[in-house]
């Protein structure tokens, strides 16, 4: 029988469960569908595309290594499912669970009312360190264990499945085609080849400083790995990087680096903690953690567009959206800070502020964003509205402005510490900001503050400390 791989963002063939299952069992028939209305409804943009054609490339050259082919659909899951079955029949379908908001979550149930109502056997393996029956209890001892198992072999010798009735029309190259909105970012280059080629970079140099210049706008660029994207569209697996790590720590002799490779992993482990939340609840990205603040923010689209565009008049915000317009990342602070400046400064709808950032973010993580942007937006129930001082943030941060000089050529001139408030200057030599910021900083401050203190009145989504 037919042994179809659905491959999502799952783009690689090291560490892969349904391409190594698929072969034991019958002719192989990889298989990538580009869903439209990915496009048009989620975050994604063009970079996202890019990385995604750049993987699907690297991809094809593995997937040929080991006399494969990669077919490519572009259109909707069933549909080109139903064509397989038309033409040749039932066959089994073997994917990686995906974790992510409703928009995936619901086109899997009706792949799964498909596959019953054809008595189609789909096989979803375990993708990251999250427990999809019994959530979060289980989920770290449940993690270790598929740590243990280890690494799943590239598979030798498959056979391949040939298109006799010719019904896979598409290539990649016409998914350049796809009218989206946005920009390619050259800084990220998607595929498994460079993302193995980043890891060995991050181990054998880059995490020597990576605790110390990990909030550092300027420098966490040449220290932190820069894997997200990489994870994020499977191109490299978990837990490889996981066990890859955990064999680079051993040989570690020096207490100082091995602090910065142990800083590392900590962070590893947040990755699968974070994506258990939109498994357990794929509404993250539309319904309020806590409902408490819900209501207050209200978004000015003249704010917004300034936020989008990075010209709020406050350097470090700009050089942050600059930054991202451009290469598709920055560090967690940064993320943070913008984040909370966009939804508790501002005031602008956190799902907005989401949805802008996530079209940016080239390692774009339903579970990890959406979580992040309602943290920051003060939505954890358990904790305080994180309201970030911008001006000491740049201070602590880019104490030189290196990292503003270096994205807003027009502040080049001046130095530090005016260029962290230019609008002070007698004759303010960049845009004027949008909103007066003591007075915004103050009065969003208490209003959100007060509203934080009133006592629980509804169950939170989650129902638990997380
Ligand atoms: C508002 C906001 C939105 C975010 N959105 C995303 C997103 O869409 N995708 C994404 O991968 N990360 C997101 N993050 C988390 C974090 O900023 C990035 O994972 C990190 O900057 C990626 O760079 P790196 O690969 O060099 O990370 P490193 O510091 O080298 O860390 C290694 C890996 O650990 C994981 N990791 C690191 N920090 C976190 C964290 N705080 N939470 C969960 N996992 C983490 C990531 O998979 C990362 O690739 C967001 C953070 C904030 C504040």
């Amino acid at each position: 029988m037919i042994q179809v791989i659905w491959y999502k963002r799952d783009l690689r063939v090291r560490d892969h469960a349904p391409l190594f299952h698929a072969t034991q069992s019958g002719s192989v028939l990889p298989l990538y569908i580009l869903e439209p209305f990915l496009f048009e409804k989620d975050v994604f943009s063009k970079r996202h595309l890019q990385f995604i054609i750049e993987s699907l490339e690297d991809l094809k050259r593995s997937l040929a290594s080991i006399h494969l082919p990669l077919y490519i659909y572009i259109g909707d899951v069933i549909e080109i499912f139903d064509q397989i079955y038309h033409h040749y029949g039932p066959f089994q379908l073997h994917s990686h669970m995906e974790h992510g908001t409703n928009l995936t979550y619901e086109r899997d149930l009706s792949i799964k009312k498909w596959t019953d109502n054809k008595n189609i056997l789909w096989t979803e393996y375990k993708t990251f360190g999250v427990n999809r029956a019994k959530g979060f209890k289980f989920r770290l001892r449940d993690f270790h264990g598929w740590l243990k198992e280890g690494v799943i072999p590239v598979p030798k010798d498959p056979t391949a499945f040939k298109d006799e009735h010719h019904i896979f029309m598409h290539t990649i190259s016409d998914m350049h085609h796809i009218q989206i909105q946005g920009d390619v970012v050259s800084f990220f280059k998607g595929g498994e080849s460079e993302g193995i080629k980043r890891a060995k970079a991050f181990f054998n140099q880059r995490y020597k400083k990576y605790q110390v210049y990990i909030n550092k706008p300027s420098l966490s660029i040449h220290s932190s790995s820069l894997l997200s994207p990489y994870l994020a569209f499977g191109n490299l697996s978990i837990r490889m990087l996981h066990l890859s790590t955990q064999k680079h720590l051993k040989d570690i002799q020096d207490p100082f680096l091995k602090d910065q490779l142990e800083a590392f992993e900590k962070r590893l482990y947040w990755h699968c903690h974070f994506i258990q939340r939109v498994e357990r609840h794929p509404e993250l990205n539309e319904v309020a953690w806590d409902k408490k603040l819900e209501g207050l923010r209200v978004t000015n689209q003249v704010y917004l567009t300034a936020f989008k565009e990075g010209k709020t008049g406050f350097p470090i915000i700009d050089a942050c959206m600059r930054a991202l317009q451009l290469r598709g990342w920055i560090n967690f602070k940064q993320r943070a800070m913008i984040a909370s400046f966009a939804s508790n400064v501002l005031l602008l709808d956190w799902r907005d502020v989401g949805f802008v950032l996530g079209s940016y973010f080239i390692d774009y993580e339903p579970g990890i964003h959406w979580s992040q942007i309602q943290m920051q937006a003060g939505l954890n129930p358990y904790r305080h509205v994180p309201m970030y001082d911008i001006i000491k943030q740049s201070l602590m941060h880019d104490k030189d402005a290196t990292f503003i000089h270096e994205m807003i050529p027009e502040l080049k001139h001046i130095q530090t510490p005016d260029v962290f408030t230019p609008w002070e200057l007698k004759d303010n030599p960049y845009m004027n900001p949008i909103i007066d910021l003591k007075t915004s900083f103050e009065s969003s401050k208490t209003l959100l503050y007060q509203k934080k203190k009133q006592k629980k009145q509804d169950h939170n989504l989650f129902g638990e400390d997380l």
